[in-house]
């Protein structure tokens, strides 16, 4: 009986991971024909700053529509950074973005961050790709804020390291995403070359019920502040995350509470106001 359950459950087990396996080898062959046929969108979610209420920047997120259906990018990026699909999906993202900003004229007075992989760092000279299409482009090196998280730090550190320097040097910003999500160790963060730490929303949910992680999170604010490092703060969705942040001197937040991602003529219609 009992061998007879446990073989059930092998069965079960082997089925779900085929299942799996099926539902990724799906998903990237469904990619490659998206890629194919360069049929990836952007959102944009507005970044504030918490004094004045205004928009002081926004972040790209690509969006991908399956059969009518958007698909997440947390599950279909991780798909695209084990096939090396990212390196052309995030060429299209970039030339998406860049053709948005030479467009239209109130992104060119904001900050503009586009998520970059740590492959698309790792894989090729990435800065000097980005400038080429900067170049193409007329586009400012200023105007444009990377995103990075942890997870670059994790491989090949030193020449990490060199490539986002050489990114600042052409005058683009450069943000660790999710902070505090990765193999976080304040030690490093003196040694980062990152003007801006983005703290990651599971810090934003649980601050108002956990004192010990308020505790945590107004030390990183705190350091931050003193290594000159610019604080936005991710995944506020409502006014008692809002209040506290404020209080703890973050200037720049980003979440529901404020604006979902929204495709560029939604966010055209927010920024002339
Ligand atoms: P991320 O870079 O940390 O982006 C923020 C994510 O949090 C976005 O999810 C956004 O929609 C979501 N978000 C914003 N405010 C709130 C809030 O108040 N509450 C909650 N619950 N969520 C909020 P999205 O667009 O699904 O993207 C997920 C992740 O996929 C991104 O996390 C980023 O790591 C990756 N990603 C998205 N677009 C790109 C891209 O163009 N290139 C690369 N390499 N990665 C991307
Ligand atoms: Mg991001
Ligand atoms: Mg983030
Ligand atoms: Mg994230």
């Amino acid at each position: 009986q009992a061998k007879q359950l446990g073989g059930n459950l092998m069965q079960a087990f082997v089925n779900e991971m085929a299942r799996d396996y099926q539902q990724q080898v799906r998903l990237r062959n469904a990619l490659q024909i998206a890629l194919d046929k360069k049929d990836f969108q952007v959102f944009y979610q507005p970044i504030f700053n918490t004094e004045t209420r205004a928009i002081t920047g926004v972040e790209s997120l690509v969006r991908w529509q399956l059969n009518g259906e958007f698909i997440s990018p947390a599950e279909f990026i991780e798909i695209a950074e084990n096939t090396g699909q990212i390196i052309p999906l995030g060429e299209q993202v970039l030339d998406l973005v860049l053709s948005d900003i030479k467009r239209h004229q109130e992104l060119q007075q904001i900050k503009v961050t586009v998520n970059v992989s740590a492959q698309q760092l790792q894989r090729y000279d990435f800065p000097r790709f980005l400038a080429g299409r900067l170049d193409h482009y007329q586009v400012a090196a200023s105007n444009v804020t990377l995103e990075l998280t942890e997870g670059v730090f994790a491989g090949e550190t030193a020449s990490t390291i060199t490539a986002l320097q050489r990114l600042r040097d052409m005058g683009c910003n450069v943000a660790i995403d999710d902070f505090g999500t990765g193999f976080s160790s304040l030690s490093y963060l003196n040694r980062l070359p990152a003007d801006i730490i983005k703290i990651d929303r599971v810090f934003t949910h649980g601050i108002a019920d956990d004192p010990e992680l308020f505790a945590v999170v107004q030390k990183i604010i705190e350091l931050c502040k003193q290594l000159n490092k610019r604080v936005v703060v991710e995944g506020i969705e409502d006014e008692v995350q809002l209040q506290i942040f404020e209080q703890l001197g973050v200037e720049r937040v980003q979440g529901f509470f404020f604006a979902r991602p929204m495709p560029i003529e939604q966010l055209l219609k927010l920024l002339v106001k």
